[in-house]
């Protein structure tokens, strides 16, 4: 049975940490719609070059072109047996189009929502430290999670560096825009009865265990 995963949560609850693990652990792809764009910014693809001025500052990227860019992901052959969605969907409209999607192109369908929550100062102080890799996005913390080489990435010894979008000023706006824009999906999967709330202030291994638990209980 395919397994659909979208991770739901304000910026910095550490979606895409949990992500990455789950993926791992479930041998299913990671899909991280912030990782897509940045990968086309860096190309400075057509689709790069719309997302930027969104990104920079703090706000989402259209529906059409997200959903579009998902779209043509998740028919790639490896997205078959499962995804975790990480940062998508955002709006109501993205979390149509998911269903839509998954039914005509995977045959699937998303069982699963871990909403992941931390209290606001944790979110400002998890951002303002994060660092990112260059070759494949994977995410550090200076001091609440750093890498064994200051500097350098654990996984592929890439260059670690801070988002522009991870300043003071984006962030805030970041988090006003997921209270405006993202937050009406909690109710949508609550009533769908998907929502699985996740306690996101702890150590990330306690995280990692209650997700795990909860996809066994699905
Ligand atoms: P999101 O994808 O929700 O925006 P990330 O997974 O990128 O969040 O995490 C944001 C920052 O917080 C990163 O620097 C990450 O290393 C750190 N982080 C993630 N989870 C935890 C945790 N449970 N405890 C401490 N730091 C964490
Ligand atoms: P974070 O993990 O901190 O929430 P992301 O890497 O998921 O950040 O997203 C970075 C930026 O990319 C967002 O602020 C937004 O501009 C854009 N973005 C990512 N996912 C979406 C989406 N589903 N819809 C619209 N814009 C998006």
């Amino acid at each position: 049975m395919s397994v659909y995963i979208v991770m739901l949560g304000p910026p910095g609850a550490g979606k895409g940490t949990q992500a990455a693990v789950l993926a791992k652990k479930l041998a299913i792809p990671h899909i991280s719609t912030g990782d897509l764009f940045r990968h086309h910014m860096r190309e400075k693809s057509e689709l790069g070059r719309l997302a930027q001025s969104f990104i920079d500052r703090g706000d989402l990227v259209p529906d059409e072109v997200t959903i579009a860019m998902v779209r043509e992901r998740l028919a790639q052959p490896d997205c078959r047996r499962g995804a975790i969605l990480d940062g998508f969907p955002r709006t109501t409209a993205q979390a149509e189009a998911i269903e839509h999607t998954l039914q005509d192109v995977c045959r699937g369908c998303v069982r699963l929502v871990p909403f992941v929550t931390a209290p606001a100062a944790t979110l400002v102080d998890r951002l303002a430290g994060r660092l990112t890799c260059r070759a494949k996005g994977h995410v550090y913390h200076r001091t609440l999670n750093p890498p064994r080489v200051a500097g350098t990435c654990d996984v592929d010894g890439s260059e670690l560096y801070q988002r522009d979008d991870d300043s003071e000023e984006t962030v805030r706006r970041r988090i006003q825009v997921y209270s405006e824009q993202t937050t009406p999906l909690i109710e949508y999967y609550r009533d769908k009865g998907m929502l699985v709330e996740i306690d996101g202030d702890r150590p990330i291994e306690d995280v990692t265990a209650d997700l795990m638990a909860a996809v066994k209980a699905d």
